[in-house]
């Protein structure tokens, strides 16, 4: 049993991970939770304890230096962090899942190591998509990557970049063309800020939760790189950004699951908190009203727990398969909103006082139906998946970018 009523299966080992990981949320994480969000300083103390607990990396193959986790391990892990500070469970999330599972996925040896050194030693990789005109049709992205001589050349702008400066290691996506001119497709290059000239951060969002990261936009001028930088070539329209969208489903996984968190740690509060208040002389949990909204809590949460745990098993040996991503992050995503509102409801006024975590979690949760997918968009692909259709969204079928091969 879990709390609300889900059954875990899992192994000995897991449970373990999974005991050690809360441990660490219930303290030193916990403690830190609510300064993080209002300092809005990105928690570089909590990034050491997960790294001395060895928890940054998990999933990254051990010949080169990570655990060779499973995506439920991760899973497990952020779940725990995020019931106590969603930022830190977002940093498990991108330590573990994204960036660096395309790039142990899809890299060179150099790439794989370089990447997976700056992970290990604390790094956040970025991950760069979206841009100002172009948000849920990622496929219009305008930024682009010139072959001149043996460089390419990007130039664009990329915003609501998480992470954009404090992480080092950037997975940039651009649409790469020829020494002609040609569009060869979309490409992902790794850059790292400070060592790579023409990679500007010129604006850091205000954002409404998850405060202790930064989202930025970032600037491509004149930025060059080796070729040694491609991480995800183009092969052909496409196919560069058919990789992307694979290792994407972890990073989707990974979101569901911190607002899985959130919604969990909001509901055991609430929990101990019927019992505690009383009104009208007894525990307010002795009210049908009050009963039947932790009823339904219990529920949302352990349906999505399924899953989120489902999605992530579907992916051992590659990354989750993408319906079974995309249902999750969008139940979840949905429901933790929910959850977090309900619990705050149970705390009548102290719910929505700054000395409690239940508006900072209200903040938080918010942004799980946005980031990595937007919920409406993530429908459009469970409808493609169950009708076994293509469902282009552009007017003419297609777009005007690039069609498909
Ligand atoms: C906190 C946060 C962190 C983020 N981190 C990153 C990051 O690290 N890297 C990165 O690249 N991006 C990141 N993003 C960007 C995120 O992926 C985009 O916000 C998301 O893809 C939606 O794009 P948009 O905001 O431009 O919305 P739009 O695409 O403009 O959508 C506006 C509305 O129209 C709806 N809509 C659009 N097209 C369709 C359609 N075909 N069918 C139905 N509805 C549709 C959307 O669902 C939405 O409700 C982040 C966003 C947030 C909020």
């Amino acid at each position: 049993m879990n709390g609300f009523g889900g059954m875990d299966d899992l192994t000995k080992d897991q449970l373990a991970l999974r005991a050690r990981a809360r441990e660490l949320a219930a303290g030193p994480v916990a403690a830190r939770a609510a300064e993080v969000d209002r300092t809005e300083q990105y928690p570089w103390d909590n990034v050491a304890l997960l790294k001395d607990a060895g928890l940054l990396g998990m999933t990254i193959p051990t010949r080169h230096g990570g655990q060779g986790r499973s995506w439920l391990d991760a899973v497990l892990v952020i779940e725990a962090l995020s019931a106590a500070c969603s930022v830190t469970g977002r940093i498990a999330v991108e330590t573990n899942m994204g960036a660096i599972s395309a790039v142990m996925a899809y890299g060179s040896e150099e790439q794989k190591k370089l990447a997976a050194d700056m992970v290990l030693a604390g790094d956040k990789p970025a991950i760069c998509i979206t841009e100002p005109e172009a948000g849920s049709d990622a496929s219009g992205m305008t930024t682009r990557a010139d072959r001149r001589g043996n460089r390419f050349v990007l130039n664009g702008r990329k915003h609501w970049i998480t992470g954009g400066g404090v992480s080092r290691l950037h997975l940039i996506f651009a649409k790469v063309f020829d020494e002609q001119g040609n569009e060869e497709g979309v490409g992902g290059f790794l850059a790292i800020r400070d060592e790579t000239p023409g990679l500007k951060i010129t604006k850091r969002e205000p954002t409404m939760g998850l405060r202790g990261i930064p989202e930025a936009v970032i600037d491509f001028e004149e930025m060059e790189l080796a070729p040694s930088a491609l991480v995800i070539p183009p092969r052909g329209l496409r196919k560069g950004f058919a990789d992307l969208m694979n290792a994407y489903n972890s990073q989707r996984v990974g979101a569901a699951t911190v607002a899985l968190g959130i919604a969990e740690g909001a509901y055991r509060l609430a929990l101990d908190w019927s019992e505690e208040r009383h009104q009208f002389g007894r525990p307010i949990n002795e009210f049908q009203g009050l009963q039947w909204k932790l009823a339904d809590m219990s529920i949302r949460l352990a349906a999505a727990q399924s899953l989120v745990y489902k999605a992530a098993r579907s992916g051992e040996g590659g990354f989750p398969d993408m319906l079974m991503a995309a249902q999750a992050k969008i139940f979840t995503s949905e429901n933790a909103i929910q959850v977090v509102n309900d619990a705050l409801q149970c705390f009548g006024a102290r719910g929505y006082s700054r000395e409690l975590p239940l508006e900072r979690m209200a903040r938080d949760v918010r942004m799980f139906t946005i980031g990595g997918g937007t919920a409406e968009v993530l429908r459009n692909v469970v409808a493609g998946a169950i009708l076994g259709k293509k469902l282009p969204q552009t007017r003419d079928g297609w777009g005007t970018r690039s069609k498909p091969a």
